[in-house]
């Protein structure tokens, strides 16, 4: 897909007239693209039309930026169609949520359901992890290692056959023991099958979830829409989370999900380990499916707000690859002082949505001075290391004292380090384009 819907643009902006011709040559060739990756031939048709009447081809002939007028159009089109239009339920930390997993086996739900209770447990919930699955043989030990290893409190049983009858005791007992988040994962099939809709029902109606969130695998094709379509009529889906995003597969059946749950994706899942786990950006995921790659407006932003003698060292770290706490030090600074490349990094994914959201920025950046008065407590060997290993618990016991912080504390900053190192590691070897070259959106 990326490949073509590259080419497509690349196309027209070698044109030097932009006429219809070329915009329906275009919108024909992402069309297919588009179908090619997994959405729904409606929702390309309807992006076509809605397309054709935003693109005024009289605009384009006014000589405005006719290249950066089309892709911005496609850009939005697709972003809106991400865009249910209303948020979905948010649990409140405190307060008693019950949240429900549905999705076909291997979607990833027991996966997931840990991924989602450990970013909660990390910032400060209570969660805890109910087994509803008493289809598939070894999923209540899956459940229960997953949940050790994060210690997070779980409830299952060996021996009982009822999902709905555990669904209830589980979420009964964790009620009681006040836990603020109760996530109940339930069983699937290979296939869509009644008997599947039927024990989700059930279970809904029995343990009365205030969220259900429908787990799709990014690789499920033109499936996704009748998929989530079916979950959707037995149970009151209100948000969807597409995992494996760490494969090939670009996920355009998110949209169809979208579309048919007319509930928003809220996360995403980028491997198999408990932290590859990603609040969901609307932007650099459609980037991504535009073949543009997530750091096209970076490096946009980079040549725009930079100023030109930084560049090159910027650059030059970033395609190296090696994210050094130092480097998180120079950046948290840059942020603080929300100088020009403060303004970049929090265009980063991982930046901005996780460690600066919209609204907090406040609380935001007490926490970035909180993670540099501990970073001062190192020494110059673990600043310039990237190697998170060093980081043992003699060292970190170290840092919390000589900056009167807690150990959880340096434990959290550290995450964060590793958070940040990941998205770092992805731009190495990053081929550095000139100011013009970008063919971004
Ligand atoms: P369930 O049947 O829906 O409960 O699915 P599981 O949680 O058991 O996951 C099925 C498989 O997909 C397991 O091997 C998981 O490790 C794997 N998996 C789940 N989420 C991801 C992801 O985001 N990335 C990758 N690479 N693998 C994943
Ligand atoms: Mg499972």
């Amino acid at each position: 897909l990326g490949g073509s819907i590259s080419r497509a643009i690349q196309q027209m902006s070698n044109a030097t007239i932009i006429d219809e011709k070329v915009l329906n040559e275009c919108l024909n060739e992402i069309t297919r693209a588009l179908l090619q990756s997994d959405v729904q031939f409606k929702l390309v048709r309807d992006m076509q039309t809605n397309i054709k009447k935003i693109v005024n081809l009289d605009d384009l002939a006014a000589g405005h930026n006719k290249r950066r007028i089309i892709q911005q159009a496609i850009f939005n089109e697709l972003c809106k169609i991400l865009d249910p239009g209303k948020p979905s339920f948010t649990p409140k930390k405190g307060k008693t949520s019950v949240v429900m997993f549905v999705g076909l086996q291997g979607s990833g739900k027991t996966t997931t359901c840990t991924k989602y209770a450990y970013y909660h447990q990390k910032k400060g919930w209570k969660p805890a992890l109910v087994c509803a699955d008493t289809f598939r043989a070894g999923a209540f030990d899956q459940l229960k290692q997953n949940a050790t290893k994060a210690k997070i409190p779980f409830y299952g049983s060996y021996t009982e056959s009822d999902p709905v009858k555990i669904a209830v005791e589980g979420v009964e007992r964790f009620k009681k023991e006040n836990c603020d988040l109760i996530i109940v994962d339930t069983s699937g099939r290979h296939k869509q099958e009644a008997a599947l809709f039927e024990e989700m029902r059930q279970v809904s109606e029995a343990t009365k979830p205030d969220l259900v969130i429908f787990v799709m695998d990014s690789s499920i094709g033109q499936a996704a829409f009748d998929q989530a379509q079916a979950f959707k009529q037995s149970v009151a889906v209100g948000a969807v989370i597409v995992t494996k995003m760490d494969g090939h597969a670009k996920g355009g059946g998110a949209l169809s999900a979208v579309a048919a749950t007319k509930s928003p994706v809220i996360f995403i899942g980028t491997g198999e380990h408990m932290d590859e786990f990603e609040v969901f950006d609307v932007k650099p995921f459609v980037s991504r499916l535009l073949g543009m790659g997530d750091l096209s407006g970076f490096m946009d932003k980079i040549h725009e707000v930079v100023p030109m003698d930084q560049q090159p060292e910027l650059l030059q770290k970033l395609s190296e690859g090696n994210f050094t706490l130092r480097i998180m030090y120079e950046q948290f600074q840059n942020i603080l002082k929300m100088g020009p490349i403060g303004q970049v990094f929090s265009m980063l994914p991982g930046f901005s949505a996780e460690l600066m959201p919209k609204g907090r920025e406040k609380e935001s950046q007490a926490k970035i001075k909180r993670y540099m008065t501990m970073m001062d407590s190192m020494t110059n060997e673990e600043l310039d290391s990237s190697n998170p290993k060093l980081m043992n618990e003699s060292r970190i016991m170290r840092i919390a004292r000589g900056s009167g912080r807690q150990v959880r504390e340096v434990m959290e900053m550290l995450e964060e380090y590793k958070r940040l190192a990941k998205i770092w590691s992805k731009m190495k070897g990053l081929k550095i384009p000139k100011k013009g070259e970008m063919s971004a959106l």
